[in-house]
């Protein structure tokens, strides 16, 4: 699934290819994708002209002229491919065609993908989203956050109310560098540990930006499946392993979900 590291890339991809462009035209393939199309989608795109394109969490907002916003979201195994030669895979579910005779191309076999069109700034997807983690948000707006909740630290950063885009991998790097335990309790994380903890997190999403800004000169196309650009990854699927303190790396379930991580140095 891609995270906000790799969907920051997909935006800057887009961005370079799409801003300033006309749409000549939309083919859809099918009437949805995790949702119904919305009505008439391809008649409020065709004539329209690419502004700007922003991200919220995993949200790839587009905006066109007409202050329509077009958004999409990759789910597990989307990806756009720009400047696409053919759309004929059988998973090619959208086809957006320019002005300038370029094509680009919805891809998405297992369909969790949003496609949608909106105006104005409210959208039931993105209405409840907490603080982008790589704006202003600071280690006391988490620690008010998790005041609140009793939950384990590790599940609370995955919630999209506390702080939006930190997923399961990026949780376990984060708390491992911050040397916080993932079955801590919330609300008993002390302030100068959220301090810690947020930095952290910026840092690394930061860093995997970076990383797939630097990749993104080698491919053409945007591919939200790339994986992930952080290959080094220091805890994550490394259970037996040793962490960087000599400790021994273990693996738990929480929320359903696996946290890897070492209670030599997390505590
Ligand atoms: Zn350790």
């Amino acid at each position: 699934m891609p995270e906000l590291p790799e969907v920051e890339t997909v935006r800057t991809g887009l961005a370079r290819s799409w801003i300033g462009k006309r749409i000549d035209g939309v083919d859809l393939r099918r009437e949805n994708l995790r949702f119904p199309f919305p009505e008439g989608l391809s008649e409020r795109l065709t004539g329209r002209t690419v502004k700007d394109i922003r991200r919220r969490a995993k949200y790839l907002l587009i905006d066109l002229d007409n202050g329509d916003v077009l958004l999409s979201h990759l789910g597990m195994s989307g990806k756009w491919t720009l400047d696409a030669s053919d759309c004929e895979g059988k998973h090619d579910h959208v086809v957006i065609l320019f002005d300038d005779g370029s094509m680009s191309v919805y891809n998405d076999p297992r369909r969790f993908g949003v496609l949608d069109i909106f105006s104005g700034t409210s959208h039931k997807l993105l209405d409840h989203l907490g603080p982008e983690p790589l704006e202003e948000w600071t280690g006391k707006d988490l620690y008010e956050k998790l005041q609140k909740r009793k939950s384990a630290v590790k599940i609370s950063i995955l919630d999209q109310k506390v702080v939006v885009g930190v997923g399961n991998i990026y949780a376990c790097e984060a708390l491992n560098r911050a040397k916080i335990s993932p079955t801590r309790v919330s609300n008993k994380v002390k302030k100068k540990e959220c301090d810690v903890l947020v930095a952290e997190i910026k840092e690394i999403l930061a860093e995997a930006i970076r990383v797939g800004g630097s990749s993104l000169r080698d491919f053409a196309g945007v591919d939200g499946t790339l994986g992930y650009f952080i290959h080094q990854f220091k805890v994550y699927d490394k259970e037996g392993k040793d962490c960087d303190c000599g400790g021994v790396i273990e693996r738990l379930v929480q929320g359903g979900r696996s946290t890897f991580w070492c209670r030599s140095c997390q505590k």
